[in-house]
C-alpha cells in the first residue's frame, strides 16, 4: 500500500512530491507528457505586476518559500535551478517614471523595485531609461523536472503512461489503480483536468501561451521587459527566451504562425539587432477566473484531491499551494480560504 498517487509531474506534482519526501511518504507518480505549460515557462519568478508596479497576491511571502524548496532540490540533486537576474522593465515615458518611483517607495515593492538606470543594452533603446528589479530571476523548471524524472525511474515511482480515470477504484480509506494501492491520490494535471471526470466542472479556464527561443550575438545580461520579455536561457548561452502570448480560445499545444508573427512583430519594436528564431512551443497555462490556485479534496470522495490552477505563475504558487494542501489531507490543518476549491461551492 501506497501512501499516494499523484497524477502529473510539472511544479503543481514536483511541489506535492517534496512534501512527501520531507514527511517520508511512499508514492508512486503518473505523468504522459501530454501538458508541457512547466517544460515551456520561462520560468521567470518576479512578486511584481509589471504593468501596474502593484504587488502579486502574497508574492514576498511565497516567493521566500518557493525558493526555499528550490534550493532543497538543488542540494538533492546536485544541479543549480535558481538564477537571480534583474529584470529591467522599459520606462515609457515621464509619467511611468513618476509611478515608477511613488511605487519603489512602498512596502514590500521597494524589497525589489530599485532605481531607474540609463543604461544602454546593445539593441535596446531606451530614452526615458529602465526601472530595475532586484530579488527576481529565473528558475529552470525543465531541466529540474528532468533530473527528478531520472530519480523517480531509478527508484521505480515513475509510470510514464497516462492515467486511466475509468479504472480508479475508490474504496474505504484508500483507492486502487489496476495493481496499485494508496492511502490517497492527487491530481495535479495542469489543464489536463479537464479530462478528469472528478474534478473537470471547477472553473479552469486555460490560457495558451507561446514563446520563442532566439539567438543573437549581443549580449543581454538581464531579463528586459517591454511588450514582451526579452531573457537569457540559463541553459544555453546566446539564447534568449522571447514571450508570451495569451489566447483564451484555442486549448491546443500546437504552435502557430500568429503567434510566432505577434511575437516578433514585438520583438522588433524593442530589440533592433539581427536574431534567428531556433525554436516556438506553445502550452495551456492552467488559469482559473480568480488567479488563485485550486487546492483540496473532493466533496464526496475524501482520499482524492487536487493540486492545479498555478496559472500565470507557477514558480512562485505551486510550492506554498502544496503545503497546504499535504497539510490539510494528513493534519486537516485547513488551507488559505483563497486556495480553497470549496469557495467555488455553491451557496
Ligand atoms: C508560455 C508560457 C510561459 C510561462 N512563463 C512562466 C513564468 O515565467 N513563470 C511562472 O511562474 N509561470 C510561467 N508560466 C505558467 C506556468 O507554466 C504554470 O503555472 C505551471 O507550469 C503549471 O504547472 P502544473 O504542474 O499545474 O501543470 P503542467 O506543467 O501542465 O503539468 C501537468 C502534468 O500533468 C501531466 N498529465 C496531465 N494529464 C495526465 C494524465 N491523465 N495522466 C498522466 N499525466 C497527466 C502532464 O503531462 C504534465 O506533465 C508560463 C506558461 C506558459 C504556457
Amino acid at each position: 500500500m501506497y501512501d499516494y498517487i499523484v497524477v502529473g509531474l510539472g511544479v503543481a506534482g514536483w511541489s506535492f512530491l517534496q512534501k512527501l519526501d520531507e514527511n517520508r511518504q511512499n508514492y508512486v507518480v503518473f505523468d504522459n507528457r501530454s501538458q508541457q505549460s512547466t517544460r515551456i515557462a520561462g520560468g521567470m519568478f518576479n512578486p511584481v505586476i509589471l504593468k501596474r508596479f502593484t504587488p502579486a497576491w502574497k508574492a514576498h511571502e511565497l516567493l521566500n518559500y518557493a525558493l526555499l524548496q528550490f534550493q532543497k532540490a538543488e542540494l538533492q540533486y546536485g544541479n543549480k535551478y535558481i538564477h537571480y537576474i534583474d529584470i529591467y522593465r522599459k520606462l515609457t515615458g515621464v509619467e511611468e517614471q513618476n509611478n515608477w518611483m511613488a511605487a519603489s517607495d512602498k512596502p514590500v515593492l521597494s524589497e525589489y523595485m530599485k532605481d531607474i538606470v540609463y543604461e544602454t543594452i546593445d539593441g535596446i533603446e531606451a530614452p526615458y531609461g529602465f526601472g530595475v528589479l532586484q530579488g527576481t530571476g529565473i528558475v529552470n523548471v525543465s531541466q529540474l523536472l528532468d533530473d527528478v524524472a531520472v530519480d523517480l525511474k531509478q527508484h521505480d515511482k515513475l509510470v510514464e503512461a497516462a492515467f486511466d480515470y475509468e479504472q480508479l477504484q475508490i474504496q474505504d480509506g484508500y483507492v486502487s489503480y489496476q495493481n496499485i494501492k494508496a492511502r490517497k491520490i492527487v491530481f495535479a494535471e495542469g489543464y489536463g483536468l479537464k479530462r478528469n471526470p472528478f474534478f473537470k466542472d471547477l472553473p479552469l479556464t486555460g490560457t495558451k501561451g507561446e514563446m520563442l527561443m532566439i539567438e543573437t550575438e549581443v549580449d543581454i545580461p538581464y531579463i528586459v521587459k517591454s511588450n514582451v520579455f526579452i531573457a537569457p536561457n540559463v541553459a544555453q548561452k546566446g539564447q534568449y527566451y522571447v514571450g508570451a502570448t495569451y489566447n483564451w480560445e484555442d486549448k491546443t499545444n500546437t504552435p502557430t504562425a500568429a503567434a510566432r508573427k505577434h511575437l516578433e512583430s514585438k520583438l522588433q519594436q524593442l530589440f533592433n539587432k539581427p536574431y534567428k528564431v531556433v525554436l516556438q512551443k506553445a502550452g495551456i497555462r492552467p488559469t482559473v477566473i480568480d488567479r488563485r490556485p485550486l487546492a483540496g479534496k473532493h466533496p464526496k470522495y475524501e482520499n482524492l484531491a487536487v493540486l492545479n490552477g498555478m496559472g500565470t505563475r507557477g514558480v512562485i504558487l505551486a510550492p506554498t499551494a502544496a503545503k497546504q494542501l499535504f497539510q490539510y489531507l494528513e493534519f486537516d490543518i485547513p488551507m488559505m480560504k483563497e486556495i480553497d476549491i470549496r469557495r467555488f461551492d455553491k451557496k
